[in-house]
Order: C-alpha cells, then sequence, then structure tokens
C-alpha cells in the first residue's frame, strides 16, 4: 500500500534554482532584506547584495576560467556569509556545487575533489595548506584555488572570490546565461555513502532542490514563519550552526532563507556560549539544528546566562532524537522541537513535524510533506504495510528525491525499486494518522553528530594495519552525548597480544588518517573472528547487536 501525502499537491515549476531564487515575480520581501547576517564581523549581504556579487563571479567564472555548463566547482570551508554569493554564482553559470566537510584530511578532501571533477576549489586561509596538498594530488593548478571569508592572502598568490569577475562586457554571447534542464542539470553534489561501501557523489539536480525549497515553504508557513511582522517588524529570523557542505544546512539554512526572505545568522561552527549570545542578540526565533545541540540546550548549564526567549520553536534532523530530550527542552526553555527525516538522497527532508501536532506525536518525526508517497516494506517478505500495520524499510518517490549517484549507473537497481521507489535503508513505521516514526537502520552507516560515518572506508583502513587480521565497524551509543558513535571489533593476527594498550595504539593510529567525526570513539573491541554468511558477506548485523548489549550492560 501506497502511503500519500496528507497535504494537496503543490505546483513545482520547471525552473532552475536561479530562476527561483532571483528572477521570480511573485518575491513577497524587499530586495534591500538583509539576508546572510555575520555576527562578528557584522558584515551581511542583502537579497540584492547576494544577487550582484554572485552574478559579478558568476561572470567572472565564465571569463576568466572558461568555467562552463556542467562544470562543477569544489568547496571545502566551514560556514561563511561569502558562501551563498559563490554558490550562486556557480549556479548562475550553469555549473554544480561540490561541498566538503572542512575537517576531511587530505586524502579524503582529495577523493571527492577528483571523483566530482572539480575544475577549482573555494576556500579559506586556514585550510589552504591541506587544499594545496589535494590539488597537487588531483592535478588542479594552484590558479585554480581561490578564498572566500574575510582574509586575504598577504602575498597575494590566491585570488579572493571577489576578484573574479568579469572585464569584458557582459553583452558577449559567452557570458550569457546557458539554458540549463532542472529536472537533468545538477545543482549541487553532496557526498553520502548510502546504504554500503564508500562515499559517493549524491547529484541533486535543480529540480531536487527547487521542490524541496517548495515542499519546506508550504509547511514552514503553516508553522507561522513569517518574512514580515512580529518581533521586531522584519519577521522571522533563523540561526546557521549546521554547516552548509551538509544538505540539512544547505537547503534548509543557505538556500531557504534567501527563498523566503528570512534573515540568518551565520556562524562559522557550533559554539554553545556563541549560539546562545547570537540568538538573544539577533532576536533569532526558529533555528535548525541536530540532536546534540538539542541535548546541550536540554543540559548545559550555560544556557541559563542567556534570554533564548526569542525562539519560537526547534527543527532537529539528520540523526535520531530521543522524546526525553525534547521534553527536557520543553520543561527548561518552554521552546518545542520538531523532529524532521530525511537524507543526501532526498535533497533532504521527507518527513517534518507540525507546530499542531507537536504535543501529541511522540518521538514522531512528521508527516510526509507534499508531493511525496511512501511505502513502508517488510524486510523478510517484501510486503508493503499500511499505516498501524508495523515496521519495514521506508521508501520514498517525489519530486525532491535524487536521480541516481555520480558515475555509478550499476547501483541503481538496488537503489531504487521497480516502481520507481527511492530505497533509503532506514527501518520505520507510519501511523493511522500519517506520523512518521524512524526506529532503526538497515544500512552501514554510523551518523556521529549528523555526520556520517561509512563503516566500510574505516574497515578498509583498518585492514591496512599490519597487525590487524579482520574488521568490522559497527554503530554504538553514546547516552552521554545523545549520539551514535564508531565501534571497532578487530580480529588481530597471530601472536599480537589483545591489550587495552593495543586497542588504544590502533585506534590512535587510525585517528591519524581520518576526519575528527569518524575516530573510534566507541572504542575497539578484539574478537576471535568476524560472524560472516556462506559467501564471506560481513554479517555486521550480528555485531551491531553485541554493541548493543554492550551498550545496554554499561
Ligand atoms: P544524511 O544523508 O547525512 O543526511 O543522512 C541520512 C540518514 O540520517 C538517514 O538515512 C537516517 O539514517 C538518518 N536520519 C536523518 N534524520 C533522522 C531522524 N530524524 N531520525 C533518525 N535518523 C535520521
Amino acid at each position: 500500500m501506497v502511503v500519500q501525502s496528507l497535504y494537496k499537491p503543490l505546483q513545482i515549476p520547471n525552473l532552475d534554482l536561479w530562476q527561483v531564487l532571483f528572477e521570480r515575480k511573485d518575491k513577497q520581501f524587499p530586495e534591500d532584506k538583509e539576508i546572510y547576517i555575520d555576527p562578528d564581523t557584522k558584515r551581511s549581504y542583502t537579497w540584492t547584495q547576494t544577487r550582484n556579487a554572485a552574478l559579478e563571479f558568476g561572470k567572472g567564472l565564465k571569463s576568466q576560467w572558461g568555467f562552463k555548463k556542467g562544470d562543477v566547482l569544489g568547496f571545502f570551508s566551514p560556514n561563511s556569509i561569502d558562501y551563498s554569493p559563490v554558490f550562486f554564482g556557480v549556479l548562475w553559470a550553469g555549473g554544480a556545487c561540490s561541498t566538503a566537510n572542512p575537517t576531511y584530511t587530505v586524502k579524503e578532501l582529495a577523493f571527492q575533489m577528483q571523483d566530482s571533477k572539480v575544475t577549482g576549489i573555494v576556500t579559506q586561509m586556514p585550510m589552504l595548506p591541506a587544499v594545496l596538498e589535494a590539488a597537487k594530488i588531483i592535478g588542479l593548478p594552484e590558479d585554480r584555488i581561490i578564498l572566500l571569508g574575510d582574509e586575504r592572502d598577504p602575498a597575494g598568490k590566491f585570488k579572493h572570490f571577489t576578484e573574479i569577475r568579469s572585464t569584458r562586457s557582459s553583452l558577449l554571447p559567452s557570458l550569457q546565461r546557458p539554458r540549463l534542464d532542472p529536472r537533468k542539470d545538477t545543482s549541487f553534489l553532496v557526498y553520502s555513502s548510502g546504504t554500503t561501501g564508500l562515499p559517493k557523489g549524491v547529484v541533486l539536480t535543480h529540480r531536487n532542490i527547487v521542490a524541496n525549497l517548495i515542499q519546506l515553504e508550504h509547511c514552514e508557513l503553516r508553522n507561522g514563519l513569517h518574512h514580515t511582522g512580529p518581533p521586531d517588524g522584519h519577521g522571522d529570523k533563523q540561526i546557521a550552526v549546521l554547516p552548509f557542505f551538509h544538505v540539512y544546512g544547505l537547503t534548509c539554512i543557505a538556500l531557504q532563507s534567501i527563498y523566503m526572505g528570512i534573515p540568518v545568522v551565520v556562524l562559522p561552527k557550533f559554539d554553545l556560549d556563541k549560539f546562545c549570545g547570537a540568538i538573544q542578540d539577533h532576536g533569532v526565533t526558529y533555528a535548525s539544528i541536530p540532536p546534540p545541540v538539542v541535548l546541550a540546550l536540554a543540559k548545559h548549564p550555560a544556557v541559563a546566562k542567556y534570554d533564548l526567549s526569542s525562539l519560537k520553536w526547534m527543527n532537529s534532523g539528520a540523526a535520531p532524537l530521543g522524546r526525553d530530550l525534547v521534553d527536557q527542552v520543553w520543561r527548561r526553555l518552554t521552546i518545542p522541537v520538531m523532529q524532521g527525516y530525511g537524507l543526501s538522497e532526498t535533497a533532504p527532508v521527507l518527513t517534518k513535524m507540525n507546530i499542531a501536532d507537536w504535543a501529541r506525536c511522540n518521538g514522531s518525526c512528521g508527516k510526509l510533506l507534499p508531493n511525496l508517497e511512501a511505502k513502508v516494506v517488510d524486510v523478510d517478505s517484501g510486503r508493503d504495510l499500511g499505516p498501524g500495520e508495523g515496521e519495514g524499510e521506508l521508501w520514498f518517490k517525489g519530486p525532491n528525491v535524487f536521480p541516481g549517484y555520480l558515475n555509478r549507473p550499476e547501483l541503481a537497481k538496488d537503489t531504487f525499486s521497480d516502481d520507481g521507489f527511492f530505497k533509503t535503508g532506514d527501518i520505520g513505521y507510519v501511523d493511522v494518522k500519517g506520523n512518521f516514526y524512524i526506529t532503526d537502520r538497515l544500512k552501514e552507516l554510523i551518523k556521529y553528530k549528523g555526520f556520517q560515518v561509512a563503516p566500510a572506508e574505516l574497515e578498509g583502513l583498518l585492514l591496512g594495519h599490519d597487525e590487524v587480521a579482520d574488521a568490522c565497524v559497527v554503530p554504538a551509543h553514546d547516552h552521554g552525548r545523545e549520539t551514535e558513535v564508531p565501534r571497532a571489533y578487530l580480529v588481530l593476527k597471530p601472536d599480537v597480544p589483545r591489550t587495552e594498550a593495543k586497542a588504544a595504539e590502533i585506534a590512535a593510529w587510525l585517528d591519524g588518517k581520518v576526519a575528527g567525526h569518524k575516530r573510534l570513539r566507541g572504542g575497539v573491541r578484539f574478537v576471535d573472528e568476524i560472524p560472516k554468511n556462506a559467501s564471506g558477506k560481513l554479517l555486521r548485523r550480528v555485531l551491531k547487536e553485541v554493541a548493543r548489549k554492550e551498550d545496554a550492560r554499561a
């Protein structure tokens, strides 16, 4: 049985993102409205300034680099208000943005930049050494590295993005916008390990993102979000601590703010005092955050120093959130936390809680967004389960669902069903009122504070250790920090001592090879063998269950 969205279908125009954001006739907010705000430097961009800076940059890319439709620019930077003119300049020029986590190691960065075939990388001064090394590995010329943010290159070698501008007449045909097909052309490439294996490029078309902006807008307007009115006559205001390189921060904050005319206070990273201080000083009215930030708001003593009463509600997504924490935040701050659910592959939001349902839906991540249909598929029998009939794998179909992984057509048959549903690899159920609940994960993925950790990637590295004979990495739970953490089960080579010191040594060895969020915070356990089926396939679920029992005992 197919579960239909309870919202009436919305019209998704056949327009690309640039057209929707900057050429729309029905825009409801003034063009000189400040949209992106840097609370430290007080620098900001209005809608018009964003558009103009993007146009300059887009034309500069074309005239200085010969940037063409389909070319890709890589991003390796913490949040900055400059992200937006650079994003939109690339989109204007018909290109796509490949956004990487700025804590990646050189190898991790080089992998993504090579895989997405970038023609340049935009970064900030502190990350320049890593980008230079990665550029060398992939053979990218140094003059294709550019900067954003406040700090310029004192030696003047690396250009700031504002220096990439057209020196020729804009009337030249080569400086006109290319024609795009919103259903086919890529706007963003984000990386996800999907249900198995190593990270892969998730191709998000213009239509995928345009659809999710429209679907989200519809729900948020019903929740009371507005671009005019109280508290200061300028309407609602949000805050960005979620990184723009991840699809959640990208669509729900960086793009939604300029689409809906909602100002956003942009923080480079999460720092509890800065976060609370900015909410208080800027009168922030809502925030999209991951579960560990909900935890801090529920429990951290520093929160009491700030007046957070401007906040009307918060959205949480990207990882599971326990109902207890939602209740604790409500008791402490009287602010509802509403859960949503989605994936990189769905641009990202699939379900979202309404304020009207908030008090009643225990632990739900809300109802299907407009224009979406879902199936709950029994994992053993393959039968579709209706609302209230139990849990199964969640499948979705709709305009925000991606077309496939970059250059991996062979994955299509496992990613999509014969009738075109995307198989998420998440386990959950839907109740008779249409509320969705996520209960488990069929796929390999581990989520550390909302960031992806691909077990296969860590296992591959661990197998390269001289003393490791076999390895399996599964999620463990860190209850204190309200997050999953990767735990490694290892078979050591003969005569290698199974000591705590050895476990710590191997974990430290791995730490040096991966970005911070992939570290083995769940520890290392030694076992005699890794469970496998007759054909040698890892039985990850067995060790996942072992980890669950170990954590329950702890
Ligand atoms: P990503 O592609 O990094 O956004 O990761 C998507 C995955 O995060 C989903 O497939 C889920 O496993 C997990 N996830 C996202 N939102 C939730 C949620 N509200 N509850 C539980 N898991 C979630």
